[in-house]
């Protein structure tokens, strides 16, 4: 069999929990399953890097730069820490030297004079996942005979130069991957990156936050895998978030088409974008509790979706834009609406949902202050925008009445919808 597996953040933030992932992974090894193991970035790593990129970005690097410092020393001491814990004597320094390595290149890339702000964002982010598969391969080698290999996924996964947002080159990867990855897979098991790939120039692209997911789901595509498990904190795909709504269930088995359909409207459980890939090659996705390795968790694949309960979906961090023709025109004359769309389009800000009167166009989107300041600039001649923040956008899939008692006439709610089977409301927080 051959396994593609996602550890996310949570499941490598310290040392019991990396060593937990070793545990996991025994059995698979010792059935002699072919692996292919994609890691992220430590913990809150990817968070504090985007923080340190800002920090250069806001003084001249000549400047003493007391924020960039700080978070600098906050990365290297958690990771080292974490070293520390795991490991001793020559390996230990094996992998400070590592550690060592990198943070000098981050700090490094971090003063680069490069104007372009996204294409510079990726060249600094991916040193989270650099420094956590070097830890995590390294403790693999230790625990399992030196049967661990890793390998930069940016040899790997090819993408074209769409910074923040790389889209995948599959014929290319999947020839790379296929001629030199899969003979690797006779002997050992490989550790990898997820979220980062690398462009034909040699440069680093991120595939968007929270990626990894579909890191996995790109190897599992170009090997032809027989599955892929994304190991999560939570016991499976549940029909809402439990810090939410009490009395939650899980799925044991959903439809490829489903579970798109739940990421679209929010589930973060798993990456969007990881779900295509898999159906179209049949491959089932796991996900499963790193915490609970014994309990099955939720199959994602050509199956029916169990019993159609209700699902609450809550995307947080929304902003509604509305957009008003300046000099009242319909807002659907003169192809208004296809300005705006492509417009959107340009700055790559996605519509959660949408709706248009006679007046105005209202869209409710992610939270990006870049983005929307662009958009807000080039469509300022015709429109008047406005921007009301701290909302929420709750979709309920499959509602009944009962469900929907809770979620109508809600005093806060600026916007509702409602289809055969989707109620969707736009609340302030
Ligand atoms: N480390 C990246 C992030 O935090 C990618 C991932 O975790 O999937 O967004
Ligand atoms: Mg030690």
């Amino acid at each position: 069999m051959l396994h593609v597996f996602k550890f996310g953040g949570a499941s490598v933030k310290d040392a019991p929990a990396v060593r937990n992932v070793s545990t996991i992974l025994r059995s698979f090894i010792d059935k002699k399953d072919k692996l292919v193991i994609v890691v992220s970035a430590m913990g809150k790593t990817t968070n504090h890097l985007e923080d340190i990129f800002k920090a250069a970005k806001s003084k001249p690097k000549h400047e003493k730069n007391d924020e960039f410092e700080q978070i600098l020393k906050q990365i290297k001491d958690y990771h080292y820490a974490l070293a520390d814990e795991l490991f001793d004597g020559e390996r230990e320094k094996i992998v400070y030297k590592i550690l060592q390595k990198y943070i000098f290149q981050l700090s490094a890339t971090l003063k680069d004079d490069e104007p372009n702000w996204d294409k510079h964002y990726d060249q600094v982010i991916c040193f989270g996942e650099l420094m956590s598969s070097a830890i995590v391969s390294e403790y693999l080698k230790m625990q399992h005979e030196d049967k661990c290999l890793w390998v930069d996924a940016r040899r790997f996964v090819q993408t074209n130069e769409r910074w923040r947002e790389g889209q995948i080159d599959w014929e290319w990867s999947e020839q790379l991957i296929r001629a030199e990855l899969l003979p690797m897979l006779e002997q050992r098991f490989v550790l990898t990156q997820g979220f980062i790939g690398g462009t034909i120039g040699g440069k680093t692209t991120t595939l968007g936050r929270e990626g990894s997911d579909f890191t996995a789901a790109v190897f599992a595509y170009c090997l032809q895998a027989d599955g892929v498990t994304i190991w999560k904190d939570v016991s499976g795909i549940l029909n809402a978030d439990p810090k939410r709504i009490k009395n939650t269930r899980l799925f044991e088995q959903i439809s490829y088409s489903d579970a798109a359909e739940m990421t679209y409207y929010g589930a973060t459980v798993i990456h969007p974008k990881t779900i295509r890939p898999l159906a179209a090659k049949g491959i089932p996705l796991y996900v499963r509790s790193f915490l609970n390795a014994d309990v099955e968790g939720t199959r994602i694949g050509n199956f029916d979706t169990q019993p159609s309960i209700p699902s609450i979906i809550v995307k947080a961090n929304q902003h509604m834009l509305v957009f008003k023709a300046k000099d009242l025109a319909a807002i659907n004359e003169r192809n208004q609406l296809a300005y705006i769309h492509s417009e959107l389009n340009r700055y790559t800000i996605k519509i959660n949902l949408l709706q248009v009167s006679a007046t105005s166009f209202s869209v409710c989107t992610d939270n990006d202050e870049r983005k929307l300041a662009s958009l807000k600039e080039s469509l300022s001649t015709d429109f008047e925008l406005s921007v009301l923040d701290n909302l929420e956008l709750i979709t309920i899939k499959n509602y009944d009445t009962e469900t929907l008692k809770n979620f109508t006439g809600l005093g806060n709610a600026l916007v509702a919808q409602r289809s055969e089977d989707i109620f969707q409301v736009v609340v302030r927080k």
